[in-house]
C-alpha cells in the first residue's frame, strides 16, 4: 500500500489515511529493521514490559495500554541517542490456559500457538518498537530448558526442597492453591470450596533471602506503592522465641514452681512459641497448639484423646484461610499443663484451628489480656485473662473489658520486678532475662513464607529430578535438559493429588542418571511464576541455546533500565524475579542483586466510569478502534485520559480530539512553507513545548505532554496561518514517541531520510523559550508595592515610566522620585 502523493501543481489537499500510512511504515521497519536492535551499541538502554498470557480473547486493551506507555519511553530514550532494546514475549504456560483448553476440547499444544500468533498480529498492528528476533515464548522447550536449569541452580544451591505440607486444594481445579488463591474459604477462580491436603510439594527457599529483599527496597528506585506492598508481604517482626516446658504428669505433680527456675531437663516436652509481645510474659494464661502441631499426639491425656481425635478431623477438613477468619472460635483441651517461664504458673494447653501450623512455630503463648483472639477465645472458653499492661488512665486493678492492645503508651503492671516498665523498655528486658534463665532467644521473624513451586497440572515445565531407589532425588543433568513436556492427549487433572504425567510410564519411567537403574521421574511441573521469575535475563541471549545468558551481553544490559507494569504483580512476580536475581547473582551469573534499577507501576483504564469486564459487556476491542481510527490515534488517546500512574476512563466520544490533533499535524507538515522566517512568538511557544515534553515523557506524565502539544498546534494555526516548516518539523519529532507511523510519514514528507527515531531530539534554547515580558517588583521607599509587566530588555527609565503609568503604583509615586534602582529582571526601587 502507498500513500498518494498529490501530482505537481495540485491544490487539492490529501488527506490523512492511518490505514495506509501505518501499513506502509510497518512494512517499511520490518524492511529496513528499524526496530532490530544492535546488541553493541552505544548506550545501552533496557526498557521492559511485563509480557502477556497470550489469552483466546486477544489482547486486552489494557495490555495495549501498559504497552504503549512502555513503548513511549523506549522510544524517547532512543531519540536521546540511547541504543535501546525493547523486548517482547509471551507468558504462555499456565492453569489458566489448560482450563481454557480443557473447556474448549482444544489440546494446549494447538491452541497456544493459534493464540501467539493473533497477539503477534495485534501487537504489530499497535506499532511497537519490539525486536522480534529476541522474542521468548515459556512454552518452547528452547526457553524452558533454562526453566529447567534455574531450578537445578537453586536445587544445587540448597535452595530447592521437597517437604510434605498442609496446603490448600481444589477439589474442582484439581489442583494446589496459594493462599492469595483462596478468597472466603473458595476457589478464586471456580468458587469452588476448599479443602485441605497433606501433600509432598517443592518449594524454594525464598525466605533465607527476605532480609536482603527487604534492604534492598530502601534504595531501588520504584514506585512506593509497590514498595510498600513488598515490605508488607515480607512482614518483618522482631520478637522473641520463648520455651514451654510440659509438666510430665508423673514426676511434676505440684511442683511446678519448683521446676521453673531448673535447666529444662531433657526427654521433657517443649513448645516454643514466637511472640513479638514478650513483655506480656506475665499474662500468658495458656498455650494453644495448632490441631497439626506434632506435640498435640505426645500430650493429650487419656481422658481428652476422643475428643481431640474429632477436632483434629474436623480441622483437617477446613482451609487454611477460612480457619484465620472464622468468626466462631473452636477449640479443645489437651489435658496437658505447661509451664509459664515468667512466674511458674501451670497453663493448660489447648488446641484450636485458630493457630495455623505454617505460621511461626505452630504454636502461641495465649495472653487474652492484650491479644483480640486470645481475648474472645479466653471469654468463650472461661479461661484466665489477666491485664500486664496498663493504660496511661489505668492501674493494675482496673478490669479489662476487651483487649489492651496498644504497644505505644502502655506500662507494664502485675509483672513482679518489671512493673512500672514502659512496653518498648520491656520487650527487651524481659527477652534478656529469660534468655539467661535459658528459656528464651531473641529472633527476627517474616510473614513471607517458602514458595511452593509444584502443580499437579499438565501445562507447565516437568521439574526436572529423578527418584531412583539406590541414589534418592537426583537431578537431571544440564546435558539431558530439556525434560520435554510430553504431548499426551489425556491431560486432564484428576483428584489423586499427583499431576497428570504420574499417568504416563512413557514420561515417568527413565534410568537413573547416576547408576543407571530404572527410575521414576518428578511428575509435578513447576510454577508459572518460575517462568516469568527470570524471562528479563533471557531476553539479550536470544538464540543462543548453549547458555542461559550470554556473559557479555547480561553484563552490558542488565540490569533492567525501566521497568513497567502493572501494581497487581507488585508482591509474587515482582518478589520472584528480585529473589532469582538474587540467586543468580551469587552463582556470579548477572552483574547486580536487583534485576530492576526503576519499577513504574501503571493505572488501570476504566470505561465511562465502570471497571472493564465481560458480564458488563464494556470490554474495548483494540482491533475494532484500531480500525476505525488508526493505531496512532488510539495510541495518544489511551496516554491522554489521565496520568499513566493513574490510569484514565475510556470515552468514546473523546478519541475525536485527539485524532483532530494528528489530522491538523498531517496538515501542517503538508502546508508548511520554507520560505521567509518562522514567526519569532510562535518559536518561543515551540521551546516551551520542546521543554514541557522533554520533562514530562521521562516522568511517565503522558497525558500532559500531549496536552502542550495541542497547546501548541493552536499557537501554530492561530487564525489558520500558514506555519512555517521550522515551527512543524520539531513538533513532529515531540509527537512521534506517541504517534509513530504518522511522524515517520511527515519526516519522510519533508525530504529527511532514515527514521525520525534516529533523528535525535529537538534542541532546546532556554533563550528562545523566554516570555518577551516579565512581571517586574516594584518598591517604593523599601516597601513592596505591586507589578508591572515589562520587556525582558527593559531600561530603568521604561521600567519607571511603567510604574507611573500603573494605577495602582502611581498612587505611591508622587511627585519627582529622589532615587531610582533598577536591578536587571528582578526589582525596581524608587524613593520618593
Ligand atoms: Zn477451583
Ligand atoms: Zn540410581
Amino acid at each position: 500500500m502507498t500513500v498518494p502523493t498529490p501530482p505537481a501543481g495540485s491544490e487539492e489537499p490529501v488527506a490523512y489515511d492511518p490505514t495506509a500510512v501505518e501499513a506502509k511504515w510497518r512494512a517499511r521497519w520490518a524492511e529496513r529493521g528499524t526496530n532490530a536492535t544492535d546488541l553493541h551499541g552505544a548506550r545501552p538502554y533496557y526498557q521492559l514490559m511485563m509480557f502477556p498470557y497470550p489469552s483466546a480473547e486477544g489482547l486486552h486493551i489494557g495490555n495495549l495500554y501498559a504497552f504503549t506507555g512502555n513503548d513511549i519511553h523506549g522510544r524517547f530514550q532512543r531519540m536521546q541517542g540511547h541504543t535501546v532494546l525493547e523486548p517482547l514475549g509471551y507468558d504462555a504456560f499456565g492453569i489458566h490456559s489448560e482450563n481454557f483448553a480443557l473447556k474448549m476440547g482444544v489440546h494446549p499444544t494447538e491452541l497456544i500457538p493459534r493464540n501467539v500468533a493473533n497477539f503477534r498480529r495485534q501487537l504489530d498492528r499497535a506499532g511497537l518498537m519490539v525486536d522480534w528476533r529476541r522474542q521468548v515464548d515459556t512454552t518452547d522447550p528452547a526457553y524452558y530448558k533454562w526453566t529447567q536449569w534455574v531450578f537445578l541452580k537453586l536445587y544445587e544451591r540448597g535452595l530447592a526442597y521437597k517437604k510434605q505440607a498442609a496446603v490448600n486444594w481444589c477439589p474442582s481445579c484439581k489442583t494446589v492453591l496459594a493462599n492469595e488463591q483462596v478468597i472466603n474459604g473458595a476457589c478464586e477462580r471456580c468458587h469452588t470450596v476448599v479443602e485441605q491436603r497433606a501433600l509432598e510439594q517443592w518449594f524454594f527457599r525464598i525466605t533465607a533471602y527476605a532480609e536482603r529483599l527487604l534492604k534492598n527496597l530502601d534504595w531501588i528506585d520504584w514506585s512506593e506503592s509497590t514498595r510498600t506492598a513488598q515490605r508488607n508481604w515480607l512482614g518483618r517482626s522482631e520478637g522473641a522465641e520463648l520455651r514451654f516446658r510440659v509438666l510430665d504428669p508423673l514426676t511434676d505433680a505440684g511442683s511446678a514452681g519448683v521446676m521453673v527456675s531448673q535447666e529444662i531437663t531433657s526427654g521433657s516436652t517443649v513448645i516454643p512459641v514466637f511472640t513479638t509481645r514478650p513483655d506480656t510474659i506475665f499474662g500468658a494464661t495458656y498455650l494453644v497448639l495448632a490441631p497439626e502441631h506434632p506435640a498435640v499426639e505426645r500430650i493429650t491425656t487419656a481422658e481428652q484423646r476422643a475428643d481431640i481425635e474429632a477436632y483434629r478431623e474436623r480441622a483437617r477438613r477446613q482451609d487454611l484461610v477460612s480457619r484465620q477468619v472464622n468468626k466462631e472460635k473452636t477449640g479443645v483441651f489437651t489435658g496437658a499443663y505447661a509451664v509459664n517461664p515468667a512466674n511458674g504458673d501451670m497453663i493448660p494447653v489447648w488446641t484450636a484451628d485458630y493457630v495455623l501450623m505454617g505460621y511461626g512455630t505452630g504454636a502461641i503463648m495465649a495472653v487474652p489480656g492484650h491479644d483480640e483472639r486470645d481475648f474472645e477465645f479466653a471469654t468463650a472458653f472461661n479461661l484466665p485473662i489477666v491485664r500486664v499492661v496498663a493504660a496511661p488512665d489505668d492501674d493494675a486493678h482496673t478490669p479489662l473489658t476487651a483487649a489492651y492492645t496498644d504497644d505505644a503508651d502502655g506500662r507494664l503492671v502485675n509483672s513482679d520486678q518489671f512493673n512500672g516498665l514502659p512496653v518498648a523498655d520491656a520487650k527487651r528486658q524481659v527477652t534478656d532475662w529469660l534468655t539467661q534463665r535459658g528459656t528464651a532467644k531473641a529472633v527476627t521473624t517474616y510473614r513471607l513464607r517458602d514458595w511452593c513451586v509444584s502443580r499437579q497440572r499438565y501445562w507447565g515445565p516437568p521439574i526436572p529430578i529423578i527418584y531412583c531407589d539406590a541414589c534418592g532425588t537426583v537431578p537431571v543433568p544440564e546435558q539431558d535438559l530439556p525434560v520435554v513436556l510430553p504431548n499426551v492427549p489425556d491431560y486432564k487433572p484428576d483428584d489423586s493429588g499427583v499431576g497428570p504425567l504420574a499417568r504416563h510410564a512413557a514420561f515417568h519411567d527413565a534410568p537413573c542418571p547416576k547408576c543407571g537403574k530404572p527410575a521414576r521421574r518428578e511428575t509435578d511441573v513447576s510454577d508459572t511464576f518460575l517462568d516469568s521469575a527470570w524471562y528479563f535475563l533471557r531476553y539479550p541471549s536470544v538464540p543462543r541455546d548453549d547458555v542461559p545468558f550470554d556473559p557479555a551481553l547480561t553484563k552490558t544490559w542488565l540490569p533492567v533500565a525501566a521497568y513497567i507494569g502493572g501494581n497487581e504483580h507488585a508482591v509474587l512476580h515482582l518478589l520472584y524475579a528480585r529473589f532469582i536475581n538474587m540467586v543468580m547473582f551469587d552463582a556470579g551469573l548477572v552483574p547486580t542483586e536487583e534485576p530492576f534499577k526503576r519499577f513504574r507501576a501503571h493505572g488501570m483504564i476504566i470505561r465511562d466510569g465502570a471497571k472493564m469486564s465481560k458480564s458488563r459487556g464494556n470490554v474495548v476491542n483494540p482491533d475494532a478502534y484500531m480500525d476505525q481510527w488508526g493505531a496512532d490515534t488510539v495510541r495518544t488517546y489511551l496516554m491522554f485520559i489521565g496520568p499513566f500512574e493513574e490510569g484514565g476512563d475510556f470515552r468514546d466520544q473523546s478519541i475525536s480530539g485527539v485524532r483532530r490533533f494528528l489530522d491538523r499535524l498531517w496538515a501542517s507538515a503538508r502546508d508548511a512553507r520554507t520560505d521567509g522566517e518562522p514567526d519569532a512568538e510562535v518559536m518561543r511557544k515551540l521551546h516551551q513545548t520542546i521543554k514541557k515534553v522533554g520533562d514530562d515523557v521521562p516522568a511517565l506524565s503522558y497525558n500532559t505532554a500531549i496536552a502542550a502539544m495541542m497547546e501548541y498546534m493552536n499557537v501554530l494555526r492561530r487564525g489558520e496561518r500558514v506555519p512555517h516548516r521550522a515551527e512543524v518539523e520539531p513538533l513532529v519529532q515531540l509527537a512521534a514517541p506517541f504517534a509513530p507511523h504518522i511522524t515517520e510519514e511527515l519526516w519522510e514528507l519533508f525530504g529527511r531520510s532514515g527514521s525520525v527515531f534516529d533523528a535525535g531530539w529537538p534542541a532546546y534554547s532556554e533563550a528562545l523559550a523566554q516570555d518577551d515580558a516579565f512581571d517586574l517588583v516594584v518598591q517604593v521607599n523599601g516597601k513592596t508595592r505591586g507589578k508591572v509587566s515589562v520587556p525582558r530588555d527593559v531600561t530603568q527609565e521604561a521600567a519607571l515610566a511603567a510604574a507611573q503609568a500603573d494605577a495602582g503604583l502611581a498612587k505611591f509615586i508622587t511627585g519627582a522620585p529622589k532615587k531610582v534602582v533598577y536591578v536587571k529582571g528582578r526589582l525596581l526601587s524608587v524613593v520618593v
